[in-house]
């Protein structure tokens, strides 16, 4: 068995339904994810960088070597992305929408929660063929608590925001086998009901935690955090 494990989801397979339903879940995080798991495992193999994190692996993907950044963009991007898109999934919200400092930020930048959710759709609907559609804290915008700038972003296939240095407190899964059993061609309508069991607390707490997540990987490699 390698490194990378497959995390236990925080509910069960059908606790999303009707939204998301039990079948989907089931395969999704069962099949689909243990799959990026044991492609990457195999991928690294032998490999000292293996003692790294998936997130360290990808955050430093340029200087990777040649023969391991196909696998970890691919497979440990696949890890990295469903291991948050379950995290921000919920059967039980405890909001409809982002609170806090977050909650700030999306009002400040966007105007209100509603229009974050158009420009967020656009985008999802938009996005040609497999892939994710993200909210990030853009990259280099996370100097202190008042400047951590949010972007609306796809990105293709299995491909990590944290490649472009971007950190990313929500995803949304793409791909059709996401969506493709409950709601076939109908990705709109899988966007709008995933807003219904989004983990607003979890997604805060991504969105508070950049800070110390920096400071903990040394990403700021020595600059003073202002607070
Ligand atoms: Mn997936």
């Amino acid at each position: 068995m390698g490194k990378y494990t497959l995390p236990d989801l925080p509910y069960a397979y059908d606790a999303l339904e009707p939204h998301i339903d039990a079948e989907t879940m089931e395969v999704h995080h069962r099949k689909h994810h243990q799959t990026y798991i044991d492609k990457l495992n195999a991928a690294m193999e032998g490999e000292s960088l293996s003692e790294k994190t998936v997130e360290e692996l990808l955050e430093d993907y340029a200087n990777l070597p040649e023969r391991i950044q196909k696998p970890v963009r691919n497979h440990g991007g696949g890890h990295a992305n469903h291991s948050m898109f379950w995290k921000i999934l919920t059967p039980n919200p405890e909001d409809t929408e982002p609170r806090g400092p977050l909650g700030s930020a999306v009002e400040m930048q966007y105007g209100s929660f509603s229009q974050l959710k158009e420009v967020f759709k656009q985008t999802a609907v938009n996005h040609f063929g497999s892939g994710w559609a993200w909210i990030v804290i853009a990259a280099g915008e996370r100097k202190t608590k008042d400047q951590k700038k949010l972007l609306v972003l796809s990105l293709p296939n299995q491909d990590s925001p944290v490649m472009g240095g971007h950190t990313p407190i929500l995803g949304l899964d793409l791909w059709e086998h996401a969506y493709y059993l409950k709601y076939q061609n109908r990705r709109p309508d899988y966007i709008d009901a995933f807003w219904n069991v989004v983990n607003w607390k979890q997604v805060e707490d991504n969105y508070g935690n950049v800070e110390d997540v920096a400071i903990k990987t040394g990403m700021f490699k020595g600059r003073v955090l202002e607070r």
